[in-house]
C-alpha cells in the first residue's frame, strides 16, 4: 500500500489521536472526527498506569505488545511534549503490586518464572518501599518498568500536536454511518455532511461495533464501565502506585490520589454511584489504613472498550478495503496508544509491520 493522501479517523480518544499523530508526523493529511470533545470518554477516565507487567497474567504476544508500547513511551512522551509544549506528566516510578490473600499471592508468584526482573518481596520488604501499607499485606512484586502518565495531559498534548502538524480536528461531529461504494469504504456520513478519504480508521472505542452494521460484520466488543474516585490526604501517604486485586491507588503530582476502579458490564451507562465510591474507599483503606479518613475530591466513570478475549482489535477486514479497525483496548488503551499509533501508521503507509497483527485481527474468533 502506498502512503494514502488522506485519512479520516472516526473517534478521537487516545487510540484515534495516537494513530492520527503517527500519520501526521509522516505527512499524511488526517481528519479526526469525534461525537464530542477529544478524549472525553474512556481516555480521560483512565488512571494512566503504563502497566505492561501489572496487567498481564500470562506470557505471549499480548505481553510483548504491552512491553513494546511501554518501551516507546519515554521517547513518545518527549516528542509529543516538544511539539505541543505540554508535559504528559510522565512519572518514571514503578507499581507495587501487593497480595492481601493467599490466592492472590499464589497468582502473583505464578508470574515469577516468565516475567523478566520480577522478584517476590516479603511483607517487610513491601513496607520498606511503602511504609503506610496495611499489616494484612502478605508480600508483593515491585514492577519497576510500569510507569504512569496523566491521561488529561496526554489528551491535551495530542490535540495540540495534531493542530500544530496541520491535522483537522472536528469535535462535536458524530459519524452516523460509513459510506460504502461497491465493497469499498470510501467515506463517512456525519451530522455535518458527507466526508471522503482514501482510508478510514474506526477507533470509536466502545461505540465502534454499531458503526460496522452496514458491512453486516459483527465486532464482538462491549462497554465495561469503570468508576474511580479522587481523594486528598493531609500528608503524602504513598509515593508509588500501589495495586492490589480489584483496587489501585495512584499518587498524582497535584497531591491527590486516584483510586480505581470498578469493572461493570451494564451497557452504555456512565452513572457514578455512592455504592462504588464506598466500595473503592473500603478497598483502598484495606491496603493503606490511613486512607480511612480522607478528603473526598471527585468521582467519575468511563466505558472501556471490552472484548471477549481481552485483546484489542487492530487490523483490516478482508471484505472491506479502505477500512482499518483499532479498538477493544479494554484496560490498557493508555499503555497501548504509542504502539497502536505506530502499527496502524505502518499498515496504512505500506511500511513493514514492527509486530505481527494476527493475534489482534478483527476477524478472529475471540
Ligand atoms: C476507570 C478506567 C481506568 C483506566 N485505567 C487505565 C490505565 O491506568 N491504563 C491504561 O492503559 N488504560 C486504562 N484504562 C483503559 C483506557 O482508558 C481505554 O482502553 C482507552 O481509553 C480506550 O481508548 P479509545 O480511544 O479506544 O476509546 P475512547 O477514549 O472511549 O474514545 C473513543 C472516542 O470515539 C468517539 N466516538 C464514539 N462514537 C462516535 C461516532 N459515532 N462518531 C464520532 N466519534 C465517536 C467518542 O466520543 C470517544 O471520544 C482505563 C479505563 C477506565 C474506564
Amino acid at each position: 500500500m502506498n502512503r494514502p493522501d488522506s485519512v479520516i479517523i472516526i473517534g478521537g480518544g487516545i487510540i484515534g489521536c495516537s494513530i492520527a499523530y503517527g500519520l501526521a508526523v509522516k505527512g499524511v493529511r488526517v481528519t479526526v472526527l469525534d461525537k464530542g470533545a477529544l478524549c472525553a470518554e474512556a481516555s480521560t477516565a483512565a488512571a494512566g498506569m503504563l502497566g505492561a507487567q501489572v496487567e498481564t497474567h500470562q506470557p505471549g504476544p499480548f505481553y510483548e505488545l504491552c512491553k513494546a508500547s511501554q518501551r516507546m513511551y519515554p521517547e513518545w512522551a518527549n516528542e509529543l511534549q516538544e511539539i505541543s509544549g505540554i508535559s504528559l506528566q510522565y512519572i518514571g516510578k514503578g507499581i507495587l503490586r501487593v497480595a492481601l490473600t493467599e490466592e492472590d499471592e499464589a497468582e502473583l508468584k505464578s508470574r515469577l518464572p516468565w516475567m523478566d526482573g520480577a522478584e517476590w518481596l516479603t511483607a517487610a520488604q513491601t513496607c520498606e518501599i511503602e511504609p503506610a501499607l496495611s499489616e494484612a499485606v502478605r508480600g508483593g512484586i515491585y514492577f519497576a518498568q510500569d510507569h504512569q502518565v496523566h491521561p488529561l495531559y496526554v489528551a491535551r498534548a495530542l490535540k495540540s500536536a495534531l493542530l500544530k502538524l496541520g491535522s483537522s480536528i472536528r469535535e462535536w461531529t458524530p459519524v452516523l454511518r460509513l459510506i460504502i461504494e461497491g465493497n469499498r469504504v470510501v467515506g463517512v456520513k456525519t451530522t455535518d455532511g458527507d466526508l471522503y478519504a482514501e482510508q478510514i480508521v474506526l477507533s470509536a472505542g466502545a461505540w465502534s461495533p454499531s458503526l460496522l452494521e452496514p458491512l453486516a460484520f459483527k465486532l464482538p466488543s462491549f462497554p465495561v464501565k469503570g468508576q474511580c474516585i479522587s481523594v486528598r490526604t493531609e500528608t503524602s501517604l504513598i509515593s508509588s502506585t500501589v495495586f492490589a486485586k480489584g483496587c489501585y491507588i495512584v499518587p498524582r503530582l497535584d497531591g491527590t490520589l486516584t483510586i480505581g476502579a470498578t469493572q461493570e458490564e451494564i451497557g452504555f451507562n456512565k452513572k457514578t454511584s455512592l455504592s462504588a465510591v464506598s466500595l473503592l474507599h473500603q478497598k483502598a483503606s484495606a491496603i493503606v489504613p490511613s486512607l480511612s479518613e480522607v478528603e473526598f475530591v471527585s468521582t467519575w466513570a468511563g466505558l472501556r472498550p471490552g472484548t471477549p478475549d481481552g485483546l484489542p482489535y487492530i487490523g483490516q477486514l478482508s471484505d472491506a478495503p479502505g477500512l482499518t479497525i483499532a479498538t477493544g483496548h479494554f484496560r490498557n488503551g493508555i499503555l497501548l496508544a504509542p504502539i497502536t499509533g505506530q502499527l496502524v501508521t505502518e499498515l496504512l503507509t505500506g511500511q513493514p509491520l514492527s509486530i505481527g497483527l494476527e493475534p489482534y485481527s478483527p476477524e478472529r474468533n475471540p
